[in-house]
C-alpha cells in the first residue's frame, strides 16, 4: 500500500472549465499552472516601452534583460497580455495601473477577455477566384466561416464567430477556435473554400502572401481593367491600336474607353464578350478563377469575338495584358482579321513591367473583432453600461496589446485590430471553446472614479511586479493609448 499523499490539486476559476490542477501540471489551456499550490499565469504580464530595443521574443529561453527600472526612459504602457481574466465575472480587472501622462492623471485597466463572441476578418490581396460569395471555408472538413463580400484587389473572409465556436458540432467548435487562435498569433491556417466539386485551398498567414492551391501568390492589381486603361493609356499611344486589360470584374478596352477617345483613339472594330457596361468597360468576360486577371483563361483571345470587317484592318496591333501586368500578349490581324501572336515590342513590354510595378505585394492581413461583455466591463466598473458610454464619448480609450482597436459604432463595446500591431503571441484559447485576447482601457483617473471604477485597486506602475514583466517595443504604428490626441477633453470639448 502506498502512503504517499497525493499531490493537492488546485482549482483554476479563470474560466468556466474550473480545471483541477495538480501539483507542476498546467490546466486545459496552457496558461495556467500549479506551482508550489499557487495558481500562477505562465505567461509574462507584457508592457510596452518606447525604447530603441528590439522585440523581446515571446517565451523563448532567453532571460529577459530589462534591469528593472519600469519607469526609465520613456513611460510604459502596461498591456493586458499575460494579465490574466476577470472571470467568473465579480472581480476586479487584473491590474488597474496608474502614472502621471504629461501632468494627466491616467489610468489603464487591462484584462485579458474570454470572447466567445469573437472571430477574424481576413483581407487577402489577390485577383485570383478563391470562391463565390457566402461560399464555405472549412478546416479538417469543418465549417469555421465564410466567404464574404469582395474588396478592391481583395478578396475577404468572415471567419469564427459564436455560430461556429457554440452553434455547431463539438468538433466545429474547436477546430474553429484553433484556427482562429493559430491566425490571431500569426500562424498559418489552411482552408478549403466551396464545394467537393469545386473547392480551393488557400494558406492563410498574416503579413504573408497567400498561397492559394499550391502556388504563392505575388502582386495585388493595380487597379481593375478599367482604371488600368486610364492610368497607362498615354504609354499605349502609337505602340498599339488597342489594348485590352482583362479582369474578371470589369475588363477595360482602351480604343472605346473614355480615356482613349480623350486622346483620339480611333475606333478598331474589337468585340468583347461579356456585358457591356458603359463604353471600354466590360462585365463577365469569363469565369473566376485563377488565370488571368482572376478569370478562368489562360487563352485571352477567347473573350474576343470576331473584329468588324467595316472597321478593322489588317496588321492592327493589339496589347492584352492582365491588371497586375503578369500576364501579356501582342498580336497583329491578319488579312482575315484573325490576330495573330507576335513579339512584343519593347515599349509594351515595359508598359506590362509598369503595370507590374505599380502593383503592391499581395499579403493576408488578419483583423481579430471581438465583443466586450458583461466580465470585461464588470472588471473594469460596477456599473458595466457607464463604461460603453465613456468609451462611445472618447473619454475612455480601448487598445487591444497597446494597438489601437477600432471600436464599432452602436451598441455595446465591439472592437477590431489588427494583429499585427499586437505584441506576438498576444492571444491565447479555453476550451468552452473561446479565444482569449488582450483589452486594456485608459482614462483619466478622475473619470475612472466618475464611472464606478475599482478605485481600490489602483496601483501605481512603478509598484507593479517586476521579475515577470515581458517588455515589447511599439509597433511599426507607434500607437500611443495614452495620447492626449485620443480623448474628447484633450480638444477642449468638454471635461
Ligand atoms: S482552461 Fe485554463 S483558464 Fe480555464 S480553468 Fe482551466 S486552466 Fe483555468
Amino acid at each position: 500500500m502506498n502512503d504517499t499523499p497525493k499531490p493537492e490539486k488546485i482549482r483554476c476559476d479563470a474560466c468556466p472549465v474550473m480545471c483541477y490542477i495538480a501539483e507542476g501540471k498546467i490546466g486545459a489551456c496552457d496558461r495556467y499552472a500549479n506551482h508550489d499550490g499557487l495558481l500562477v499565469r505562465l505567461d509574462p504580464l507584457t508592457i510596452i516601452e518606447r525604447t530603441d530595443q528590439k522585440l523581446v521574443p515571446f517565451m523563448k529561453d532567453a532571460p529577459d534583460d530589462w534591469d528593472g527600472d519600469i519607469v526609465k526612459g520613456a513611460r510604459p504602457f502596461v498591456t493586458a497580455v499575460g494579465a490574466g481574466t476577470t472571470y467568473p465575472d465579480y472581480k476586479p480587472a487584473p491590474f488597474i495601473v496608474s502614472q502621471d501622462v504629461d501632468g494627466v492623471d491616467m489610468v489603464t485597466v487591462v484584462t485579458e477577455g474570454i470572447f466567445s463572441y469573437c472571430g477574424v476578418k481576413v483581407k487577402i490581396d489577390t485577383d485570383r477566384h478563391i470562391g463565390h460569395e457566402r461560399d464555405v471555408v472549412r478546416v479538417d472538413g469543418e465549417p469555421v466561416g465564410h466567404v464574404m463580400t469582395s474588396e478592391y484587389g481583395s478578396k475577404m473572409l468572415s471567419l469564427g464567430g459564436v455560430e461556429h465556436l457554440t452553434g455547431g458540432s463539438k468538433k466545429e467548435g474547436r477546430v474553429t477556435c484553433d484556427a482562429l487562435l493559430r491566425l490571431c498569433n500569426r500562424e498559418p491556417v489552411t482552408v478549403q473554400i466551396g464545394e467537393p466539386e469545386h473547392v480551393i485551398e488557400v494558406t492563410i498567414e498574416a503579413g504573408k502572401a497567400p498561397i492559394i492551391n499550391g502556388t504563392e501568390e505575388k502582386l495585388m492589381r493595380v487597379g481593375c481593367g478599367s482604371a488600368a486603361i486610364g492610368m497607362f493609356a498615354k504609354q499605349w499611344l502609337d505602340h498599339a491600336d488597342d489594348v485590352v486589360v482583362v479582369d474578371d470584374h470589369i475588363t477595360g478596352v482602351l480604343s472605346e474607353h473614355e480615356a482613349g477617345k480623350q486622346l483620339d483613339v480611333p475606333a478598331t472594330g474589337i468585340k468583347i464578350k461579356g456585358r457591356r457596361s458603359t463604353p471600354g468597360r466590360y462585365f463577365q468576360v469569363a469565369e473566376p478563377g485563377t488565370g488571368w486577371g482572376g478569370t478562368d483563361i489562360d487563352d485571352p483571345l477567347t473573350i474576343l469575338g470576331p473584329f468588324n470587317a467595316k472597321v478593322a484592318q489588317e496588321g492592327m496591333r493589339l496589347l492584352m495584358v492582365s491588371t497586375t501586368g503578369e500576364q501579356a500578349a501582342y498580336y497583329e490581324l491578319d488579312a482575315e482579321l484573325t490576330p495573330q501572336p507576335k513579339a512584343m515590342p519593347a515599349p509594351l513590354q515595359a508598359s506590362a513591367e509598369l503595370i507590374a510595378e505599380n502593383c503592391e505585394p499581395s499579403i493576408c492581413s488578419v483583423l481579430f473583432m471581438g465583443g466586450a461583455g458583461g466580465s470585461l466591463r464588470a472588471g473594469v466598473t460596477e456599473n458595466p453600461v457607464r463604461l460603453t458610454r465613456s468609451v462611445k464619448e472618447s473619454l475612455t480609450h480601448v487598445s487591444c496589446g497597446g494597438a489601437n482597436a477600432y471600436v464599432w459604432p452602436g451598441g455595446g463595446i465591439t472592437v477590431m485590430v489588427d494583429v499585427l500591431d499586437m505584441p506576438t503571441g498576444s492571444f491565447g484559447y479555453v476550451p468552452t471553446p473561446a479565444l482569449v485576447a488582450p483589452i486594456e482601457f485608459t482614462l483619466r483617473v478622475s473619470d475612472y472614479d466618475t464611472l464606478g471604477g475599482h478605485m481600490e485597486q489602483v496601483q501605481p506602475v512603478d509598484q507593479m511586479p517586476k521579475e515577470t514583466l515581458r517588455r515589447v517595443a511599439p509597433n511599426p504604428q507607434e500607437h500611443d493609448p495614452m495620447a492626449q490626441a485620443n480623448y474628447r477633453w484633450s480638444k477642449g470639448a468638454g471635461t
